[in-house]
């Protein structure tokens, strides 16, 4: 016989069906058994005599009829509620032990580390599983959304050279070359605009972007997912739009629970952020107790350079007063240009800032498309002969005709966490890192064997 889908059985009353999945629940009545079957679809309740004894999580297959349920042993909290399977027969295919988290309720009481350690589990949970499940269906939709937009969704390296955002790099030794690395890139900024050089116009992508700081509720430690992309022949104004068109239609067709509290959103300078609301991320719901109000929100005219000390900017030399409050690429507004060389300070950027009740869940900007006030912006911010070398082939791109571009890159991650109304980023990941930087199931980092180091030309000092 077929397999049969849960969500299926609705559909077949009287008729014969075999189902596999999870034994969700046991209820045995002496010489009757009830158990709860579940699978990816659904739950349906089966109904047996004299079964075998299995513990639950069991995976099993039931054969049988799927009957009515008579009027008042119908469930209404369940979609398969008005029958029942009634079991023939019934194979355990595999035996669960105990399980060493339960999986039943909201899990926020569990020790994380547990959760993570046997985050196949914790993904059994139903609110696990459903933001998964919401997570997939955002993705699925902005890809369909950009692509009917023309956009190219383009995959860029993860093996490759710094791009820095202001975080730490992550690195990897190479074999080939031993003694030299590559760098996780914190984001594809540099190969998006190239791609811009290429001619794409309209490029996308959903990249997982590699930072070394540390986690916080709202940030996961290691790696992150965003929506990245970059247009070319735009002004600031049509990636705004773009945006809020994206977002607006996504929340509609995902979150149709959800009211979104202003359109157009409110754009507001980062200098009257910062004075009425004493933040550059303001929380700017009507009623903060609504957990389907969604307050989006623009910042704009952040100044081009924050004042930086050694430790803040990762790639600064420390040996200028700036650092860009952005990233390098992020272009001065073009009235204020006569400013970089008299008062960088007073210099404006073409970076607009997506915020969300009150957490910032996106940044881009109008990149510098011109060789001269790129090089500007590398000296300002204190670049060594050296640190520009490394990024020389911007410079001999823009050589080859650059269009003007710009882009913007919302984290998918913290989205999720704000419209799931989750309090953490992990909780809208398979398989987020621990706090301490362990990756969830398997125990990374490890070590490595003496033969990889020795490839790798590298020695370990004592820990
Ligand atoms: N690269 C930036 C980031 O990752 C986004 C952008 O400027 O498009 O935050």
């Amino acid at each position: 016989m077929q397999r049969t889908l849960i969500s299926e059985t609705a559909k077949k009353t009287g008729e014969k069906v075999e189902l596999f999945g999870w034994i969700d629940s046991i209820r045995d009545h002496g010489k009757i058994t009830f158990i709860d079957l579940r699978d990816a679809t659904g739950i349906v309740q089966c109904v047996g005599e004299a079964l075998d004894k299995v513990s639950v999580e069991s995976v099993v297959s039931i054969s049988g009829t799927v009957v009515e349920r008579p009027e008042n042993l119908i469930n209404p909290n369940l979609e398969t509620g008005k029958f029942e399977i009634k079991i023939e027969k019934m194979e355990i295919v595999s035996r669960a032990a105990e399980l060493p988290i339960p999986i039943g309720g909201d899990g926020a009481d569990i020790d994380e580390g547990l959760r993570l350690k046997y985050r196949y589990l914790d993904l059994r949970r139903p609110r696990m599983a459903k933001n998964l499940r919401l997570r997939s269906k955002v993705t699925t939709f902005i890809r369909n959304w950009l692509t009917k937009k023309d956009f190219v969704e383009i995959e860029t390296p993860i093996l490759t050279k710094t791009t820095p955002e202001g975080a730490r790099d992550f690195i990897v030794p190479s074999r080939l070359q031993p003694g030299n690395f590559y760098a996780l890139p914190q984001s594809p900024q540099q190969y998006k605009q190239l791609l811009m050089v290429a001619g794409f116009e309209k490029y996308f992508q959903i990249a997982r972007c590699f930072r070394d700081e540390d986690p916080r509720a709202d940030r996961a430690y290691g790696e992150f997912s965003q929506l990245d992309l970059e247009m070319s022949f735009v002004e600031q104004e049509d990636i705004l739009r773009l945006t809020e068109d994206l977002f607006s239609d996504l929340v509609a067709e995902v979150f149709p629970e959800k009211k979104i509290s202003s359109s157009p959103w409110p754009r507001i300078s980062h200098k009257e952020a910062k004075e009425k609301y004493g933040s550059d991320r303001p929380d700017l719901r009507k009623d903060k107790n609504d957990k389907d109000e969604l307050a989006f929100a623009w910042i704009v005219d952040f100044p081009l350079f924050t004042e930086q000390s050694k430790e803040d900017f990762y790639h600064g030399s420390g040996a200028s007063r700036w650092a860009p409050s952005h990233h390098m690429f992020t272009a001065p507004r073009p009235e204020d240009i006569a400013l970089l060389d008299k008062d960088p300070g007073k210099v404006r950027g073409l970076q607009h800032d997506l915020v969300l009740n009150g957490y910032e869940v996106g940044g881009g900007s109008v990149r510098i498309h011109d060789a001269e006030i790129q090089k500007k912006v590398f000296d300002l911010i204190g670049f060594s002969e050296k640190q520009k070398e490394e990024f020389a082939h911007m410079l001999t791109a823009f050589k080859y005709g650059v269009p003007p571009h710009g882009g913007i890159a919302p984290g998918l991650d913290r989205f999720l966490m704000v419209v799931l109304g989750e309090s953490s980023v992990r909780e809208t990941i398979a398989y987020p890192m621990t706090a301490g930087g362990t990756t969830a199931v398997m125990d990374a980092p490890s070590e490595a064997t003496p033969d990889q180091l020795k490839e790798l030309g590298i020695t370990v000092r004592g820990k």
